[in-house]
């Protein structure tokens, strides 16, 4: 028989999925790693287990402790998932600029859900500062931290990077992926740099993020915004980030993520989110820049009914002249 035995043993190897129409149109293999099919619905399932895991390690975290964490939601629906499956309870801090989804899943799977006003990370009424300060008021909780916790980057070393090496029979020649903590392109990358130098990896940006600068030039600038994708972009360099082996980065706007979203929707029958569409888009350019005969993988981090209130509802896009058909 082959059974899973619990939740956590369903977080990972998800399959490898090819995007028919860009790599058709490119020449290139443009595979997407299937985020979307993890127990807990995201990429962020990974990050998730691996810093819980690492924090009952350290002993940190025990039999009646609480899980506490800042995010723009699918940390948070990971933790509060794999709080359940556990025996703990989770309190989670979030921007007031996600969508209204994401809070009711949040509430829903039984996390205390604190929506605080959306503020820059050197305030200190920023979200990640306040669930710190919080966890550390409390006796047997801690503090999951994935923006500075490297536990984050650590799970994409050891599952995501492995699982796409398999996958592709070690013939990948370049991975592309958005940044929003930065675990998933420095994990990967860092794993897969180690298999073959030459594998060339790139970040996806989204507008007003200071990612893009920083990778061309050294220097963390932010650029122009605002852009509607959720869980992407930062305006600094985290822990997770710092060091990564990534060769060089690309700019998607809003308008092309639309494009991508609404495509492989309506064409080829996924629905997934913004950062998905920032980076299919973004290894399409690669493809381009690249020429035929690559294989370039990429992330499909979540899927499309968590921003049914933006991305999938056309007043919403029509106010920010965003065209769907575009
Ligand atoms: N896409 C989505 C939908 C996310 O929620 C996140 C995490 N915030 C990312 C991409 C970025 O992943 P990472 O934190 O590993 O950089």
């Amino acid at each position: 028989m082959q059974v899973l035995n619990d939740f956590i043993s369903a977080v990972g190897n998800t399959p490898l999925i090819r995007m028919n129409r860009l790599s058709d149109e490119t020449g290139c293999e443009i595979l997407g790693k299937a985020e979307f099919l993890n127990p807990g619905g995201s990429v962020k399932d990974r990050a998730a287990l691996w810093m819980i895991r690492e924090h009952e390690k350290s002993g940190a975290l025990s039999p009646g402790g609480t899980v506490v964490e800042g995010t723009a939601g699918n940390t948070g629906i990971g933790i509060a998932h794999i709080c359940n499956a556990r025996g703990y309870p989770c309190v989670i801090y979030m921007p007031d600029n996600q969508s209204q989804e994401k809070v009711d899943i949040l509430r829903t799977l039984g996390a205390e859900v604190r929506v605080v006003p959306t503020v820059p990370y050197r305030d200190d009424a920023n979200y990640q500062k306040q669930a710190g300060r919080y966890a550390d008021t409390l006796p047997n909780g801690v503090w999951a931290n994935q923006f500075d916790n490297t536990a984050n980057r650590l799970a994409h070393v050891e599952s995501t990077g492995p699982e796409i090496w398999q996958q592709t029979d070690g013939t990948i020649d370049a991975f592309v992926s958005s940044v929003g903590t930065g675990g998933t392109l420095a994990g990967v990358s860092m794993f897969l740099k180690d298999q073959n130098p030459n594998v060339r990896t790139v970040l996806a940006d989204c507008m007003g993020s200071a990612l893009f600068n920083y990778v061309r030039t050294g220097d963390a600038t932010m650029s122009e915004g605002p852009s509607m994708t959720e869980g992407i972009g930062n305006s600094r360099v985290t822990d997770n980030f710092a060091g990564a082996p990534v060769d060089d980065a690309y700019q998607v706007t809003d308008q092309e993520m639309v494009t991508v979203v609404y495509q492989l929707l309506r064409e080829e029958g996924w629905f997934l989110g913004s950062s998905t569409g920032i980076n299919v888009a973004a290894a399409a350019k690669l493809a381009r820049d690249m020429g035929p005969g690559q294989t370039i993988v990429t992330m499909l981090c979540d899927g499309g009914s968590k921003y049914q209130s933006r991305l999938f509802n056309l007043e919403f896009l029509r106010e920010r002249d965003l065209n769907p058909d575009a």
